[in-house]
């Protein structure tokens, strides 16, 4: 039976789906544009399912992420599905996701979609601001993205998640307050707002260590911060994380939880992580290494980190302190220096609070989570 606030202990799955039809400028996650070696990379992830056999039983929630797993076509998307279900026990209830670019949301793809398990479109939708789509070089616009989340209702998807991204390079509030208003006219489930922020290693990354490309300053972010957790708590959305919005407790993120709450999570497909227990283990950022390592019966593991139980209670608080349910107020780092500290600071300062045995983070308090994990 899963809770009110769509919580579970059970494991999650995630399946990375490396590639896209064009890279984003800003974009760090691992995907490739050459789409020749889907089948090949179907058949290693098989394989990487088998491996796990055994080892994980039992999951209630799948996500396909990327990457772009809207690429697909419909007999690749059912391999992936199929793969899964035969290979893992998958709850009758499982939450069931799929990232989706808009541009790729037709008649024919729903067709397929309406047929598998995906209960859950998560929507790319970026902005409804046809500049900033050009400038974060996305290859839909925003017209795409009204006609996707048209066609999904049509299609009687009642789960239906849109990403969003502000402090964009010259995005104005105006603009911003714009994508947010239309946003909320279409009632989304859920929301994920981010700010953009730029990795080295990527083209817009570059261009910002060079000094060619100014973010907003951190007074500005902050400030599309507050302004976005405002206006959406006013329309009724449970900000349950920095990033993250609920139209209703049960729209939460059940998998996106698991990674917050510390609970058990499978990653396959190139440079999915994992973790379990006291154990954390990554793929290798490589779709070729990870084909080859698989058909020679290797797993595809670039690397493996144990966790004390000290980096454990760290990432635990750190984690708890970027959603509404904080941490409990018996946590043994509120009994020693440096964490003790801290909290106690913090509190004075109004970014966290105590509510019914519990330490919680106010709004102030989600809009410098990150820098409280630094402190930490
Ligand atoms: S942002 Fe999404 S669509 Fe763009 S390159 Fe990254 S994974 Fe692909």
């Amino acid at each position: 039976m899963i809770p009110d606030n769509n919580t579970s202990t059970l494991p999650g799955l995630y399946i990375h789906v490396p590639f896209c039809v064009t890279k984003c400028p800003y974009c760090n996650f691992y995907s490739v544009t050459d789409r020749s070696a889907i089948p090949s990379w179907i058949n290693a992830l098989r394989r990487e399912m088998n491996w796990y056999k055994g080892e994980f039983e039992h999951f209630d929630t799948v996500y396909l992420g990327g990457g772009t797993p809207s690429v697909l076509s419909p007999n690749e998307l059912a391999a992936v599905l199929d793969g899964a279900y035969e290979a893992f026990t998958i709850s009758g209830d499982c939450e069931v996701t799929i990232e989706a670019n808009p541009g790729d949301i037709d008649e024919d793809f729903l067709s397929v979609l309406r047929d598998t398990p995906v209960n859950r479109v998560n929507l790319g939708v970026q902005s409804f601001d046809d500049t900033v789509l050009a400038y974060l070089g996305r290859r839909h616009d925003s017209e795409d993205c009204r006609t996707s989340i048209n066609l999904l209702r049509n299609s009687g998807y009642d789960n239906i998640g849109l990403d969003l991204i502000y402090a964009v390079p010259g995005q104005s509030m105006k603009s911003w307050k714009v994508t947010l208003e239309e946003a909320l006219r279409w009632k989304p489930e859920h929301l994920s707002c981010y700010e953009l922020t730029l990795e080295t290693g990527t083209p817009m990354g570059r261009r910002f260590a060079d000094g060619d490309v100014e973010l907003p300053g951190e007074d500005e972010r902050y400030d599309f911060f507050m302004t976005t957790s405002e206006r959406l708590e006013k329309d009724g959305y449970i900000h349950y994380e920095v990033s993250n919005f609920a139209r209703r407790e049960m729209f939460r993120s059940r998998h996106n939880m698991k990674y917050w709450n510390h609970v058990t999570y499978l990653g396959l497909g190139p440079s999915a992580h994992s973790f379990s227990g006291n154990r954390r283990w990554w793929n290798h950022a490589s779709l070729e290494r990870y084909i080859s390592d698989l058909e020679q019966n290797r797993r595809p593991v670039e690397e493996t980190e144990i966790l004390t139980d000290r980096d454990l209670r760290l990432e635990r608080v750190f984690l708890g302190l970027r959603t509404i349910e904080g941490i409990s107020s018996s946590d043994p780092v509120l009994l020693e220096p440096p964490g003790s500290d801290i909290l106690r600071q913090c509190l004075a300062d109004g970014l966290l609070e105590r509510r019914a045995g519990r330490i919680v983070p106010t709004r102030r308090g989600l809009a410098l989570a990150d820098q409280l994990a630094v402190l930490l």
